[in-house]
This record gives structure tokens, C-alpha cells and sequence, in this order.
């Protein structure tokens, strides 16, 4: 199996890119951020709690995601691979999707990560918030909480992951498809 991780701060591309690579290489998109505003979308007691977190910038709990992602490895069971969205996003959240893939005879293959300078993701979050309404997009303090939730909590990632010899970093500034040409080649060094 295939399973990446496309990893980097808020903004910086990761779900444009995802679309795309799904229908080149035949994987699943799990993207945790999507599947909480599916949940508050649908009004469930997970959602209405995840998005008093998520309005304030700040990540939901590590269970939550965790659980959510479990469910989603076990209603995929025949595919070439996943592509993993805003998850991990924790150190806590990696040791428990090794766990997870290990107990289904899988690994995380890569983790690429999405390069893009500071003021470029605030450009990108603001334009993006005001095409899609999304509420966390469009106050700049909200955006500058995630980025700091990011840096905090996510970024150390980066060790844990070039420790297993997983880590690629890739240039996420230019047009949509020079991005998706750099990440594809990576991607093929590694098939
Ligand atoms: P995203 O769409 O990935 O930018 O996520 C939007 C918001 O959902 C984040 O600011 C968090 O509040 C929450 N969220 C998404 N994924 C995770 C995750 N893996 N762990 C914790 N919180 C998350």
C-alpha cells in the first residue's frame, strides 16, 4: 500500500493537492479537518463540540481524530493506499496511526511536506475563507492561532518522522500544477 502523509501548515495546499493526487495514484483522502465539518454539517453531539475548538483555532482532542481515522482504515479495506489530510497533527496522533497501520500489515510510506512561507498562508487562508464561508478562514487571529497551534504542536512531527527515514520536503510556492509536479516526483521515487 501507499499511505502518505501531505503535511504542512494551514493554507499551505494540502487539500488542493490531495484531490488531485487521489486520482493519479488511486488512494483515499482521509482528511480529518473535512470529517469534523461533515460531523457539524450533520449536526452530531461530536461535531457541535469539535467546532467550539475548531472556531477558536484550536485543535480538537487526540482521541477524537484518532477514532475517527480508526473507522475510516476499517470501511477501506481494498485500496492501493491513503492520502492523510491535517492528520497526525500530534506526536500522540502519529504513534497511534503507526499503531493502527501496523495492526493492518501497513506503514506510512512518506511524509511530504508542503513548504510555503508565512505571508503566502495568510494570502491563501483569507481568499480561501471568503470563497467557502469557512468561519475559521476569515477572522486573522483565528488563523494566527492555528498557525501557532501549528508550529507548537504539529511541526515536531517533523523529527518523529525523519527519524523513520520518512521525511521529504517539497516546494509549495507556485502554480497548483508545478506543486503537484514535485510532490509527483517524489512520489514515483518511491513506488
Ligand atoms: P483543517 O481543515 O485541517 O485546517 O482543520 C480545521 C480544524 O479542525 C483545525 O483547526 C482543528 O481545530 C481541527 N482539526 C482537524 N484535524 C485535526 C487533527 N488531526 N487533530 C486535531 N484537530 C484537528
Amino acid at each position: 500500500m501507499l499511505n502518505l502523509i501531505l503535511f504542512g501548515p494551514p493554507g499551505c495546499g494540502k487539500g488542493t493537492q490531495s484531490a488531485r493526487l487521489i486520482g493519479k495514484y488511486q488512494l483515499v483522502h482521509l482528511s480529518t479537518g473535512d470529517l469534523l465539518r461533515s460531523e457539524i454539517t450533520r449536526g452530531s453531539e461530536l461535531g457541535f463540540e469539535a467546532k467550539k475548538l475548531m472556531d477558536q483555532g484550536i485543535l480538537v482532542p487526540d482521541e477524537v481524530v484518532i477514532g475517527m481515522i480508526n473507522a475510516k482504515l476499517e470501511s477501506q479495506k481494498n485500496t492501493n493506499g491513503f492520502i492523510f489530510d491535517g492528520f497526525p497533527r500530534t506526536i500522540a496522533q502519529a504513534a497511534a496511526l503507526d499503531n493502527l497501520l501496523s495492526e493492518k500489515k501497513t506503514a506510512i510510506r512518506a511524509l511530504l511536506s508542503l513548504e510555503v512561507d508565512f505571508d503566502e498562508l495568510i494570502k491563501r487562508i483569507l481568499l480561501r475563507g471568503k470563497d467557502s464561508g469557512r468561519s475559521d478562514d476569515q477572522d486573522p487571529e483565528i488563523i494566527g492561532k492555528r498557525v501557532n497551534e501549528y508550529n507548537l504542536k504539529t511541526a515536531p512531527l517533523i523529527e518523529y518522522y525523519k527519524k523513520q527515514h520518512k521525511y521529504y520536503s517539497i516546494l509549495g510556492i507556485g502554480s497548483v500544477d508545478e506543486i503537484f509536479q514535485n510532490l509527483c516526483s517524489v512520489i514515483d521515487t518511491l513506488k
